[in-house]
């Protein structure tokens, strides 16, 4: 992930880059049409306003943006004022949303960067550990593009005549494929430690890889993110785990010891001391098969997932146990699942999901593939995952598992026949 990072020379000029449509080559076309409209009636009432974060960098680098959001010099209140469908939310910073059909587009006020003095940690905008509590001051576009958190993270792009405006490096960095933060990376991760995560999914973008000083310091802070709402924490990881790149980030979360911090139940698992017990391979094989599932435009069901992340554990609790009986492997998984819940949040309904994954095992092992009893529980499919993930693994034979493939995909095709038939009425009615 570390090699040469070419340095990036305009990161603290007073005055922006401005990247002209020629040199940035970014395509119009792929812009949506109601993120511009934002920006032009913020523009026609007096304000400044430009797209921002995310959607300038994922079209700096041709992917289709999944969102876009606005920077403006206008209040929340004055954007709520211009626009018929807008609703402000937030509790540490407020930002705008404006809806059309089927989008929202968000918009925030333009912010300054944390005050910087030795003061700060007895200010009541910190905490004792320097993390930011409060950080609602408005600023210019100048003081936003420094308080963002990745310098391609900071690219403000006009719509109308489609320049892009660059303070502090990020789009020399873009061109290099490098994820560097803005300012020290020990004080922005100290400030709020979720930008951490944000590096290492960013850098697992292709070709990508962390500036020197930016990787270095979360070895040092990676101990901050128990301090971190796991509200917060369950949002950064859905997006790890779902975004088609579980299998590289999961090696950087590992390499970076961020995994045994973000999955307490393997608080235990140090990269490099090779005393995993095999699961960081059974990791490893659950990432790729999700990563190629979601390639392949398949559902993925987050249930599933957790289950067969914490699987090995909950295996390894239970043959400890010697009355492998319902009620003890419930207590069981419950223990284990609480402590992820330290770090992200697990609905009662999800924790009761995996489970019933969890315990429908040994049914499926035990009993045969003909009982219709079986096939007929909620989490049956998920639970024939599980099993054919273990067989892979080698944990049991293949012959226990085929013949529930079969019943799986029977049951699969005779859900879809069903769906299409009940189209098929519906349009006649
Ligand atoms: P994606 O939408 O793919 O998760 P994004 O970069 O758009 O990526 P958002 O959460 O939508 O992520 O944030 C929008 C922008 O707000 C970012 O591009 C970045 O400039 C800024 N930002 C987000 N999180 C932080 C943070 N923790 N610290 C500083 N700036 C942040
Ligand atoms: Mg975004």
């Amino acid at each position: 992930m570390t090699g040469p990072v070419p340095s990036a020379a305009r990161r603290d000029a007073d005055s922006p880059r401005i990247i002209s449509p020629y040199e940035h080559g970014i395509e119009p076309a792929a812009i949506s049409s109601n993120a511009i409209e934002v920006v032009e009636s913020l523009r026609q009432a007096g304000f400044s306003s430009e797209l921002v974060g995310g959607c300038v960098r994922d079209l700096l680098l041709g992917r289709q943006p999944k969102d876009f959001d606005v920077a403006t010099s206008a209040r929340p209140d004055q954007v709520k004022s211009l626009f018929r469908r807008c609703d402000v939310f937030g509790r540490r910073f407020k930002i705008a949303e404006v809806w059309f059909r089927g989008e929202g587009i968000q918009v925030a006020t333009y912010r300054k960067p944390p005050i910087l003095d030795s003061r700060r940690r007895r200010s009541r905008n910190y905490s004792a550990r320097g993390k930011i509590l409060k950080d609602n001051r408005f600023g210019d576009i100048r003081e936003d593009a420094f308080r963002r958190d990745l310098t391609i993270n900071s690219l403000y792009l006009h719509p109308s005549d489609m320049r892009v405006v660059d303070y502090t490096g990020g789009f020399e960095d873009a061109q290099h494929r490098i994820v560097r933060c803005i300012g020290d990376p020990m004080e922005r991760y100290r400030e709020d430690p979720v930008r951490m995560l944000r590096a290492v999914r960013f850098a697992t973008l292709p070709g990508f890889r962390v500036a020197v000083e930016t990787e270095a310091a979360i070895a040092e802070q990676a101990n901050l993110l128990t301090d971190v709402s796991n509200y917060r924490l369950t949002d950064e990881v859905t997006k790890m785990l779902f975004n088609g790149r579980a299998l590289p980030t999961f090696e950087l979360l590992y390499q970076h010891n961020l995994f045994r911090v973000l999955f307490p139940p393997y608080r235990w698992l140090h990269a490099g001391l090779n005393n995993d017990h095999g699961v960081v391979d059974w990791l490893r094989m659950l990432f790729r098969e999700t990563d190629e599932r979601i390639a392949r435009d398949e559902h993925i069901s987050v249930a599933f997932t957790l289950a067969a992340v914490h699987w090995p554990r909950f295996r390894n609790a239970m043959s400890k146990h010697a009355k492998k009986r319902r009620p003890a492997s419930r207590r069981i998984a419950e223990g284990v699942l609480s402590q992820q819940n330290e770090r992200t949040y697990l609905s009662g309904q999800l924790v009761y999901r995996i489970t019933d994954i969890w315990q429908l095992q040994s049914v499926l092992e035990s009993c045969r593939s003909g009982e219709q009893r079986v096939v007929e529980e909620r989490n049956f499919r998920s639970a024939v995952r599980l099993l054919e993930l273990r067989a892979k693994a080698g944990e049991i034979k293949s012959e226990v598992v085929e013949p529930w493939v079969m019943m799986r995909d029977r049951q699969q095709q005779n859900q879809r026949r069903r769906r299409r038939r009940f189209r098929r009425r519906s349009k006649r009615r």
